[in-house]
């Protein structure tokens, strides 16, 4: 998976390769997608979610430039995979999930697997979480329909917030830096994400 579909396609971050080759991917898929873990594609959660292609985790990971000293915000915690390899690059993760079922199940994993340095919360993810706020980066793994406010102010001074916008068939990486306080936005690639759901998202 990392010398095929990471490496040979411009990923050149070698924290972050290196972190996705100690990740075990399989652990964050039910039993009938194990053997298909490690594909170059999205796969099914719970909750009629998916976990993001790896790819795309790496595209998103290498957009956010995190240091060993930082504290990020993850919206969207979805399987935990994406939130594993952030608490492997990050000083703190926190990740907020909006079903109940796949936080508990993230957590569970990320438990199984020792990692200490992650904090799972159940809840609407796209109003952030301003009782740990500012943070160094913040990334979202489902589309918003506009930069979320909440999370732009709550995004430290020279932050960086990634993220998905668009709707369903037509959306967008974008990297969002806080400068001056205000937002400097550099569109990046295409991508497909699932619906970011919550009062600064879509409606349910
Ligand atoms: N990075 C995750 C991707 C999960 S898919 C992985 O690789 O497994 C996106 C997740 O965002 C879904 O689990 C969905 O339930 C969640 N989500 C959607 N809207 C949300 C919101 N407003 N707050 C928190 N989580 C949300």
């Amino acid at each position: 998976m990392v010398e095929t579909q990471l490496r040979q396609r411009g990923i050149r971050d070698e924290r972050i390769l290196s972190a996705m080759s100690r990740v075990p991917r399989h652990e964050f898929v039910a039993e009938p997608y194990r053997s298909r873990a490690y594909d170059d594609n999205p796969l099914p959660i719970a909750e009629g979610q998916t976990i993001s292609q790896p790819y795309i985790v790496a595209v998103m990971l290498e957009l956010l430039d995190l240091a060993p000293n930082q504290t990020v915000l993850e919206i969207g915690t979805g399987s935990g995979y994406q939130t594993a390899l952030l608490a492997e690059l990050s000083q703190h993760v926190y990740s907020v999930e909006r079903h109940g079922r796949l936080a508990s199940e993230a957590e569970a994993v990320l438990q199984k697997l020792a990692y200490q340095n992650v904090t799972v919360i159940v809840g609407d993810g796209s109003k952030g979480l301003p009782e740990h706020a500012p943070f160094d980066a913040i990334v979202v793994a489902a589309a918003a329909p506009e930069l979320p406010q909440a999370l732009f102010e709550q995004l430290k001074e020279g932050g960086r917030l990634v993220l998905p916008v668009g709707p369903a068939e037509s959306q967008a990486l974008q990297v969002v830096t806080k400068q001056q306080g205000t937002p400097v936005i550099v569109e990046q690639t295409p991508c497909r994400f699932v619906p970011l759901i919550g009062e600064q998202g879509y409606p349910a």
